[in-house]
């Protein structure tokens, strides 16, 4: 993908992201598979309704910078998907008050069962509102090398469209940028009517 290209779509995602309230204030990070040995992913501590063509950096596929700026903080958590699962293309991470709240709210549950919602068919691989959808749920930590070997070690007992990290955000993905929003904007969906079902007295 051309360089200048994946900047100008990102910047459009961070805008409509950012109208969503998925990612306020410099939270949140993406990125975009280049080629074979190139990711491009947002510079640190930008703010992602605002990005321009200079806020992003060039790394290599272990999110090792190639042009001298400081990428994400959680960059390595975006490589290691890139280096799972060589169809993805696009990597989103969102800080929303949903994915936030409801790590917080199953404190001590490993994962979220999305089971029951039509919406659930927008994720791939999902046909049925029957088929029941685990999202993962690992604990916050700074320590990113220890983050990305727990994803790696849960990837290998069965794929996942996406995970949440406990009091922090999400993370999704798609082959490309378009479906990654759309995996985005599903599983978004999909935890704010989790997050609202909690609040209903039973
Ligand atoms: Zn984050």
């Amino acid at each position: 993908m051309d360089p200048a290209v994946a900047r100008e779509t990102l910047i459009q995602a961070g805008r409509w992201l950012d109208a969503r309230g998925y990612c306020p204030a410099t939270s949140g990070n993406y990125s975009l598979r280049l080629d074979d040995r190139s990711l491009l992913v947002t510079a640190s501590g930008k703010h992602k309704g605002k990005l321009g063509p200079a806020d992003f950096v060039v790394t290599d596929m272990e999110g090792r910078p190639l042009d001298g700026a400081t990428p994400s903080a959680e960059t390595p958590l975006h490589a290691t998907m890139f280096g799972l699962d060589p169809s993805i293309g696009a990597v989103i991470h969102t800080h929303s008050v949903a994915s936030t709240v409801l790590g917080l709210v199953l404190k001590g549950e490993r994962q979220l069962v999305i089971e029951g919602y039509e919406m659930q068919k927008a994720l791939p691989g999902v046909s049925d509102h029957e088929t029941a959808v685990p999202l993962p749920i690992f604990e916050n930590s700074q320590d990113m090398a220890r983050l990305a070997r727990d994803v790696r070690e849960h990837w290998q007992r069965g794929a996942f469209p996406g995970y949440i990290l406990r009091g922090h955000g999400l993370y999704t993905w798609g082959v490309d940028l378009g479906a990654a929003l759309t995996a985005v904007e599903a599983l978004e969906f999909l935890l704010t009517c989790e997050f609202e079902r909690r609040k209903v007295p039973r």
